[in-house]
């Protein structure tokens, strides 16, 4: 490898923060035991606070962002990886407390990698990315709980057309669940459609949350919003319906009663993917490489330059982005 690499640095200045592309050499890389060259990263709206400086996620500069990354290993002081290997990088706080996927290479621990799956690529495997594996983990989540593609009802997913939402839609149909999607964009309505989603549900119909219980519409839902959409659709849950809250792309609080959980046995399941173990991590990835259809992630994803990267990270707080961003990290 070249002594020098490029990378995305951000640095703290009167308490605002700065991104710069600078030169970096492995000396720069903080201590691990696995040297990966990045090929391929994402944007999550993570990042996008993470780039912007918001929620106080980094607390040491300098540093390099990017919460996931897929790439080949160079150097290996572990006896699980080897130079060559294809590797995948999601969650342990990579991009926040530890640098991330934003530079052109990235030294880790071996414990946060997990090998990639065989029927998937390190572009494929970062156009699902966090957001998906977050996907997977919810869809997988609703199945632990006892929902099926043969009960009657449909699958709701909130926030659909952004990232952790597309993939939601796309995944739920291929198993042969009937998936409504609630969007705020009228402009997305053929791009979900064009996912499996047999419904669409405006956003503005989930916000009021001000009932406790209202007629019983979903089987299950994934939800990436929160807040009075997260109350309202606990709310409209068939009878022991399950719900997987996944994000807060429209507040973290929850202005809810207990209600649904008492009079319909509603259950409400908390998905993490940053600290998930690493059995359920390879789990997630082999049926990610099974049960997400390729055409359609290739739909949902949009390729966008590392040295670009900047303003589509004000995008994403802004809730502009549709479906999944894939950073080529190498074009720095
Ligand atoms: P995106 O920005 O790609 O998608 C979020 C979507 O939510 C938007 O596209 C929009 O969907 C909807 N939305 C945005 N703002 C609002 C609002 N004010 N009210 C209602 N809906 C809104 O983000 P991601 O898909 O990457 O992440 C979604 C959420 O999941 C985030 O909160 C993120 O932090 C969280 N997350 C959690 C993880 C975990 O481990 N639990 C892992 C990864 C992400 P539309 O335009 O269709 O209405």
């Amino acid at each position: 490898m070249a002594d020098k690499f490029r990378g995305l640095v951000l640095s703290q200045q009167d308490k605002s923060v700065q991104a710069e592309f600078q030169d970096l050499s492995v000396d720069d890389l903080p201590d691990g035991d696995v040297l990966v060259r990045v090929d391929w990263s994402t944007l999550n709206y993570k990042d996008g606070m993470i780039l912007n400086g918001l929620g106080r996620l980094v607390r040491h500069y300098p540093h390099v962002p990017g919460v996931d990354f897929a790439g080949e290993v160079v150097s290996s002081g572990d006896g699980r990886y080897a130079p060559g290997d294809q590797v995948i990088l999601t969650g342990w706080r990579v991009g926040e407390a530890h640098w991330g996927g934003y530079a052109q290479y990235a030294r880790v621990r071996a414990d946060w990698l997990v090998p990639m799956p065989d029927g998937l690529d390190g572009a494929h495997a970062m156009a699902i990315g966090t957001a998906g594996f977050t996907s997977m983990l919810a869809v997988m989540a609703l199945e632990e709980q006892g929902v099926s593609p043969d009960q009657d009802g449909e699958i709701l997913v909130t926030g659909a057309a952004g990232g952790v939402g597309s993939v939601a839609v796309s995944i739920l149909t291929k198993l042969g669940y009937r998936v409504a999607a609630s969007t705020g964009r009228k402009d997305t309505h053929d791009y979900l459609r064009g996912l499996g989603a047999v419904s669409i549900v405006d956003r503005s119909e989930l916000e009021d949350a001000s009932k406790p219980l209202l007629s019983e519409r979903w089987l299950g839902a994934i939800d990436s919003v929160g807040s009075s959409t997260l109350a309202h659709v606990l709310s409209e849950m068939k009878y022991h319906g399950v719900v997987a809250a996944c994000g807060l792309a429209g507040g973290p609080d929850l202005p809810a009663t207990v209600i649904p959980f008492l009079l319909r046995g509603v259950r409400l399941i908390g998905i993490d993917s940053v600290m998930c173990p690493y059995e359920k991590r390879v789990s997630a990835w082999d049926r990610l490489a099974q049960d997400l259809p390729l055409a359609g992630l290739d739909s949902a994803t949009t390729k966008v330059a590392l040295r670009d990267i900047l303003p589509w990270g004000e995008k994403i707080l802004k809730g502009q982005v549709r479906g999944r961003l894939l950073i080529n990290v190498q074009d720095c």
